[in-house]
C-alpha cells in the first residue's frame, strides 16, 4: 500500500539486550534520542510517539487494545485509538483546554480512559488519573493542589466529585462519558465524539513540556503531585524492550490500572510505542477470570504484582483448566517478589518470574532481573543500561557490597519526574550529593544484583500500593470518637503488609465492634479502598517526640516485639 511502511519479516523472539554488560557500560540516552523516529525540530508528542506512528505505518490495521470486561468486549486497531483521541482532543479543545491545564480522568478501566488519556497529550494539556476506588477526600487532595479544569468521569462516579465539587473552584468542565443527556455544566461524551472530527492537529510539545502527572504518598502531608515529561516515553520504550523484552508480535498484558504510575508507562504508553497488542481487563481480580483472560487472548507477555502471584498461588489448581502456554515471559513489580513465587511460576506456568523495581517519580524501571540473564531469585536483579545504582550512607558515599544503605539513582534518565507539582521544597528533598534517593534501603552484591531492605520512612506497601501514614490518620481523626491516630504497616503473608491503626478514643467512646466498624466504613468513604486500616486497636496515648510528632517505629516495633531503639528525643517516660 502507497504511503505505508512494509511490514518486516516475522521477528524472532530472541531476548533483548544480550549483552547486558556491554550495552549498560556504553549505552547512552543520547543514542536513544538519535535512533528512534519520536522528534519533528526537536519536539514530540508522547500520544503520538505511542500510537499515531504506528497509524501511520503497516500497523494502521493491527489491534492496539483488546479490552475485555465483565460481560462484554471491544477492540481498537491503532488506526481506531489514533482516530478516537484526535476526536477527543478536539472535544476538549472546542470547550476551551489550553496546553498546561490539567485534566484528570476518574474512569474504571474502560476504553474511555485509553482514548481521553491520549487525547489529552494530543492537546498539549497534562493528564491526571485517578484509580476508580477513591474516595472524596483522595479525590479532593488530587484536584484541588493540580488545580484541575477538567474532569473525565461516568455517571456512576460523578456523584462523589459532586460532594466536594463546591471546593474546587478551578474545576470547570466535567465530561461524562456514558451519558447524552447531562445536566448543565457538564460535556457528553457519546454526543460530542459523535460530532467531533477525527482529524487534528496534534501540539508538538518540548521534550521537557509536561505529559501527565500521578500522585504520591510520602511520610508526612497529603500526596505530592509528580509530573512527567512528553520525553519520558523514550525510557518507556527502552525499558519496554529491554525488561519486559516485548517484541511487536506479542500480545500483552500489565494487570495494572492506569490510576497507579504502572497502568500508564507499561499498561499504554510503554508497550504501545514497541507496537506491541495491549490487553485489559476491565473487571476485578479473581483467578478463574485471569487466567481465562490469558487462555483467550493468548497473552505472551505479562506484567503483574506480588500480591496477585501470592492470591493466585493460594487457588492452587485454579490454573489447571486453562490453557497458558502462550505465555513466554511473566515480569513482577511493586513490592518484594519472594523467591518463593519464582519457584511457584516455574512450578505453574513453566516461566520464573522476573522482578523488577522502581516507583511513580522515576516513571520507568530502574532495577531489573531481565529474560537474557540468569534471575537471582529473591533478588530484584541490576540497574537498566543508561543509569548507575549505588548504596550511598549518609553523607552520599557509597558503602562497599555487602552493606545495608540508601539505594540512590543517577537522575539523569528520560522517564525522570519533572517536579513535584508546585512543591520545589519536596522535590529538592529527594536529592543527596547528586544521586536520587529511592528512599528505599538495599544492599548491592558484588555480582551486582541488588537487594530489597525495606522503605527507609514510614511509608506503607500494602498490596503493592503505596500509602502515606498521614493521609490514613488524617481521615481517622475526622472520625468524632478519634481524638488521635498512629498508622502503621504490619508484614503480612498475602499483602506485604496490611495497615493497622492506633487510635485513642474521644472521652465517652468505648472500643466496641460497632464503633471499628463504624470507623471503617467512615474511612473507606473519604480514602480509597485499599487505604483503610484492616487491623485496630485502641490505646490510652501514642509515643511522641517531644516535638508532638508520633513515632510510628515505636508503634511498629512493639506490634513486631522488636526493640524499641533510640527513645532520647521521646515525650514522658515511654
Ligand atoms: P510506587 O511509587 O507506588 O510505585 O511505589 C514504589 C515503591 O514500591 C518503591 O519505592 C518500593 O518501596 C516498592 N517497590 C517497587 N518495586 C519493588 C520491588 N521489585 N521490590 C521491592 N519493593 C518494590
Amino acid at each position: 500500500m502507497q504511503g505505508f511502511i512494509e511490514k518486516p519479516a516475522t521477528i524472532v523472539p530472541t531476548p533483548n539486550l544480550q549483552d547486558y554488560d556491554e550495552t549498560h557500560k556504553t549505552f547512552r540516552w543520547q543514542d536513544a534520542y538519535e535512533k528512534v523516529e519520536w522528534f519533528e525540530d526537536g519536539r514530540l508528542n508522547a500520544a503520538c510517539s505511542a500510537v499515531d506512528r504506528h497509524a501511520r505505518s503497516w500497523r494502521k490495521d493491527k489491534i492496539a487494545l483488546y479490552w475485555q470486561g465483565d460481560d462484554k468486549a471491544s477492540k481498537y486497531t491503532f488506526h481506531e485509538l489514533s482516530n478516537l483521541s484526535n476526536k477527543f482532543a478536539n472535544l476538549l479543545t472546542s470547550s476551551g483546554i489550553e496546553k498546561g491545564d490539567r485534566a484528570f480522568i476518574f474512569l474504571p478501566r474502560i476504553p474511555e480512559l485509553y482514548v481521553s488519556f491520549l487525547g489529552i497529550l494530543k492537546t498539549g494539556a497534562i493528564a491526571g488519573t485517578m484509580f476508580s476506588a477513591f474516595g472524596t477526600e483522595g479525590l479532593y487532595d488530587r484536584l484541588h493542589d493540580s488545580g484541575a479544569r477538567y474532569l473525565i468521569t461516568n455517571s456512576e462516579l460523578k456523584s462523589r466529585v459532586y460532594e466536594i465539587k463546591d471546593d474546587l473552584p478551578d474545576l470547570e468542565q466535567i465530561i461524562i462519558v456514558d451519558e447524552t443527556d447531562v445536566r448543565g455544566g457538564e460535556i457528553s461524551y457519546p454526543v460530542e465524539m459523535e460530532k467531533a472530527s477525527g482529524t487534528f492537529d496534534v501540539a508538538k510539545m518540548l521534550p521537557d513540556d509536561p505529559a501527565f502527572m500521578l500522585y504520591t504518598s510520602g511520610t508526612t502531608g497529603k500526596p505530592k503531585g509528580v509530573v512527567h515529561r512528553h520525553l519520558a516515553i523514550v525510557g518507556q520504550h527502552a525499558t519496554t524492550e529491554w525488561v519486559l523484552d516485548l517484541h511487536e508480535d506479542d500480545i500483552y498484558w500489565c494487570t495494572a490500572d492506569p490510576g497507579w504510575v504502572t497502568g500508564i508507562s507499561y499498561g499504554l504508553l510503554g508497550p504501545w510505542s514497541c507496537g506491541a497488542s495491549v490487553v485489559v481487563h476491565g473487571g476485578r481480580f479473581g483467578p478463574e477470570a485471569w487466567y481465562s483472560m490469558i487462555d483467550q487472548y493468548k497473552v505472551m507477555v505479562w506484567y503483574s504484582a506480588p500480591t496477585a502471584f501470592r492470591m493466585l498461588m493460594r487457588a492452587s489448581d485454579a490454573h489447571k483448566k486453562y490453557d497458558l502456554g502462550s505465555l513466554r515471559h511473566i515480569c513482577s513489580v511493586g513490592e518484594p517478589l519472594n523467591a518463593e513465587i519464582v519457584h511457584w511460576g516455574i512450578r505453574t506456568f513453566g516461566l520464573p518470574i522476573h522482578d523488577n523495581f522502581w516507583q511513580t517519580e522515576t516513571g520507568g524501571i530502574l532495577i531489573a532481573n531481565y529474560l537474557s540473564m540468569p534471575i537471582k531469585p529473591g533478588w530484584m536483579g541490576k540497574p537498566i543500561p543508561g543509569i548507575t545504582a549505588a548504596i550511598i550512607d549518609e553523607d552520599g558515599d557509597t558503602v562497599p557490597h555487602g552493606t545495608e544503605g540508601d539505594l540512590a539513582i543517577t537522575p539523569a534518565f528520560p522517564s525522570m519526574m519533572l517536579e513535584i507539582w508546585k512543591n520545589p521544597v519536596k522535590y529538592a528533598e529527594y536529592f543527596r550529593a547528586g544521586w536520587y534517593l529511592t528512599g528505599d534501603k538495599a544492599v548491592q552484591h558484588e555480582d551486582g544484583y541488588f537487594l530489597f531492605i525495606g522503605r527507609a520512612d514510614d511509608v506503607i506497601n500494602t498490596s503493592g500500593e503505596r500509602v502515606g501514614p498521614f493521609e490514613v490518620e488524617s481521615a481517622l481523626i475526622e472520625h468524632p470518637a478519634i481524638v488521635e491516630a498512629g498508622v502503621i504497616g504490619k508484614p503480612d503473608q498475602l499483602r506485604g503488609e496490611i495497615i493497622k491503626a492506633f487510635v485513642v478514643l474521644a472521652p465517652g467512646y468505648a472500643p466496641t465492634d460497632d464503633l471499628k466498624d463504624d470507623i471503617r466504613k467512615f474511612v473507606k468513604t473519604r480514602l480509597a479502598g485499599h487505604a483503610y486500616p484492616r487491623e485496630f486497636e485502641v490505646v490510652e496515648t501514642l509515643p511522641k517526640t517531644r516535638s508532638g510528632k508520633i513515632v510510628r517505629r515505636m508503634l511498629r516495633a512493639k506490634e513486631l516485639g522488636l526493640p524499641i531503639g533510640d527513645v532520647s528525643t521521646l515525650m514522658g517516660d515511654e
